[in-house]
């Protein structure tokens, strides 16, 4: 993390404070008063030592002209205000300077800024990395990275017109002189979820699958131009005004050119789509069997036949796996029939989710996977499981940091007053005990297994842990709590608390292909549709099962992890400041709850880590050399020492401040202030 120091100068124009660190007191409420007071200015950037906060303003700013870009490329970055293209420039010179890898983690709800964010920060690299063909070409892909990812992966919700119901991880590689070299995007932790039922909740890619149907000019695809027809389609929520389907289509199949798909890998893509709409279109009728077991049979098989043209499997094959299932009991195999539910369910487990696409000029390599989202308990409880680690790792990548500062500097370590979360991943992770593993186990025990079973295992389990609460078990201290359903159970989160609906878990985690049906997406002679499916190859066959929807998510995260513990991590939290997408309007409550949810106070007070501010010997003295009458105007001597006498003559409390090898660090803010205000008394 690079550690951007409080820069005094900043103090001059200051709305507020420029800086969180800097806030005193500091607490939930001077926190939100010192944001809407910057984002009533147009200040929408706002630091937490190298965090930086962006509150979307929800209409364009001049603040990211060329000009704009030369000024955070040329000039000291404290001269001017906090700003997205600091910490862009922070982070690409010390790649580019110091050779360390560095990420940047863009996190916030959705409408919040995130993709405008990863945007930005793209514009800024690609705007200041260098010139050359192969230079111009990646900046482009990057740039147009983002409509591609956005057509496979947006949606359009309630909150966001066009939000990404996927973590993006976008790798860009750079060589010795700081010229991209290439990059690789992909997506991140895509919960595996059937979706598709529009009861349960509307297909999330359904919006930008319109245009396919508009502009099927060949006809290769078989699709009906009426869009209506198709049931992941005719949704109301499919529909956004004003957007042009036709135009957004060509943005996206020019930017999957530039991108580096082939011509012929596009159109795979889109077979691929064509093939997931038909798929949504097929139905089943319930057939009864002599021995009471239920059967079903597809109603209309024309959109069976077409599935099987654009894909190349074979029809019987795949009409087999949409109708038996494959359990392993013991060491036989045992063929059941799928009845209409279940059936429902290993069709929509098929929609193929995502796209990812490497940049590499030159190479190009084209994979489509993961699945749905929608909202719900189990998609909640993993997402928070997500924000549980983000802030857990975030606390101690700063701990550690200043950790080492302090050794640098030869300063005592203090001890710091914050929350440690590691205790609720823990609870949620922990191999043996932890909540997943329990769903795991649950879900792969013989017998009769349903989401009450899986929850009287928490209880068994977790009961006793300080951050869960349900109130099944007889011995439950919560047996008294009304707000605790008995179907629910709560865990208490850094950012709250949160009640969860057991209901689905076990489904859900369970959502895996039936592998007869991935055995026959495997047979395929569609080359796409056969890489995604490399779990049906019969020669993996050994793999005892399919990971589960909450272990595979758990691997993501654990890389997402690692990537993090070796490069060095940025972060821009991003708020969204009303749920009307207006501009100039500041909801508080809504701000308040994200900034909980972000455990914004918290990385303040990680990252005021005992002294608030800190800042090297020569600028100190500069700034401040003119309070005292032994500094002023000329100070022979070393830096150190004049501000030595500067802090006696002044008569700062020693214990406020301490005297690092190369800095002076300053504990409270308010001796910060009080230095600021004898200077504008000059
Ligand atoms: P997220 O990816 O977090 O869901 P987006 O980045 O898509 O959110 O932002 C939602 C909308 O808010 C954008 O389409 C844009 O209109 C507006 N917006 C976000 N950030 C900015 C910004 N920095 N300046 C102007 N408008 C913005
Ligand atoms: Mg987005």
């Amino acid at each position: 993390m690079a550690k951007m120091e409080v820069k005094t100068s900043l103090l001059d124009n200051m709305i507020g404070v420029g800086d969180m660190v800097l806030l005193e007191p500091l607490n939930e409420e001077t926190f939100i008063n010192n944001l809407k007071k910057r984002f009533d200015h147009n200040e929408i950037y706002t630091y937490i030592g190298s965090v930086v906060i962006s509150v979307n303003p929800y209409r364009s700013l001049p603040i990211y002209s060329p000009e704009k870009v030369e000024d955070y490329r040329n000039r000291n970055f404290y001269e001017l205000s906090p700003h997205i293209f600091a910490l862009s420039d922070e982070a690409y010179r010390s790649l580019r300077d110091q050779d360390k890898d560095q990420c940047i983690l863009i996190t916030g709800e959705s409408g919040a800024g995130k993709t405008e964010a990863s945007k930005l920060v793209m514009s800024y690299v690609a705007a200041v990395c260098g010139k050359g063909a192969e230079v111009n070409q990646v900046k482009e892909q990057l740039l147009q990275s983002n409509p591609v990812l956005e057509a496979f992966g947006n949606a359009k919700t309630v909150r966001n017109d066009n939000s990404s119901r996927f973590g993006k991880y976008m790798d860009i590689e750079f060589d010795f002189k700081g010229d991209p070299l290439g990059g690789v995007i992909s997506n991140f932790a895509a919960v595996v979820v059937r979706s598709g039922v529009p009861a349960g909740g509307a297909w999330n890619h359904v919006r930008h699958q319109q245009p396919i149907c508009v502009c099927d000019s060949t006809d290769k695809l078989k699709l009906e131009r009426d869009f209506s027809r198709y049931n992941y389609l005719s949704l109301d929520s499919a529909k956004v005004n004003g957007v042009d389907d036709a135009a957004n289509f060509r943005t996206v199949r020019n930017a999957m050119q530039i991108v580096g798909f082939m011509d012929h890998e596009a159109e795979s893509v889109l077979e691929v789509v064509a093939a997931v709409l038909k798929l949504g279109n097929i139905e089943f009728k319930p057939e009864s069997r002599v021995n009471g077991l239920d059967e079903s049979k597809i109603k209309d098989k024309n959109e069976l036949k077409e599935i099987c043209e654009l894909t190349g499997i074979d029809q019987s094959v795949l009409e087999r796996a949409f109708s038996f299932r494959t359990v392993e009991a013991k060491q036989e195999k045992v063929s059941t029939t799928l009845n209409v539910a279940q059936e429902g369910q290993a069709c929509q487990g098929s929609d193929p989710g995502l796209v990812s696409a490497e940049l590499h000029p030159g190479v190009r390599n084209v994979t489509v996977m993961g699945r749905g989202v929608s909202d719900n308990s189990f998609e909640q409880f993993i997402i928070n499981y997500c924000n549980e680690k983000l802030q857990q790792i975030f606390i101690e990548l700063t701990l550690k940091e200043e950790q080492e500062e302090y050794i640098r500097e030869d300063i005592e370590w203090t001890h710091i007053d914050y929350f440690n979360n590691a205790i609720i991943c823990d609870l949620i992770e922990n191999n043996t005990n932890g909540i997943l593993a329990m769903l795991d186990e649950e879900c792969l025990r013989p017998g009769t297994v349903t989401d009450e079973t899986f929850l009287e295992k928490l209880n068994q389990v977790c009961a006793t842990h300080q951050h869960f609460e349900s109130r099944m078990s007889k011995s439950s201290r919560f047996l008294n709590d009304t707000s605790l359903p008995h179907s629910c159970f709560r865990i208490q989160h850094y950012a709250g608390k949160v009640l969860y609906q057991v209901e689905g878990f076990v489904d859900k985690n369970n959502d895996l292909l039936y592998r007869d049906l991935s055995q026959a997406m495997w047979k395929a002679s569609h080359t796409l549709i056969k890489s995604l499916f490399p779990e049906g190859n019969p020669a993996k066959i050994n793999l005892k099962r399919p990971p589960t929807a909450g272990s595979q998510f758990k691997a993501s995260v654990a890389t997402l992890m690692k990537n993090l513990q070796t490069k060095n991590p940025n972060y821009i939290r991003c708020i969204k400041p009303n749920d009307k997408k207006a501009a100039h309007i500041f909801t508080e409550s809504l701000v308040c709850h994200q900034i909980r949810y972000l455990g914004l106070l918290e990385n303040v007070r990680v990252r005021r880590a005992g002294y608030a501010f800190r800042q090297a010997y020569e600028p100190c003295l500069e700034r401040y050399k003119m309070l005292c009458k032994q500094t002023w105007p000329h100070w022979k001597g070393p830096a150190r020492s004049g501000v030595e006498v500067l802090f006696n003559e002044l008569e700062i409390p020693m214990e406020e401040y301490s005297f690092g090898r190369s800095k002076i660090f300053i504990r409270n803010p308010r001796t910060l202030f009080t230095l600021e205000d004898l200077r504008k008394q000059r």
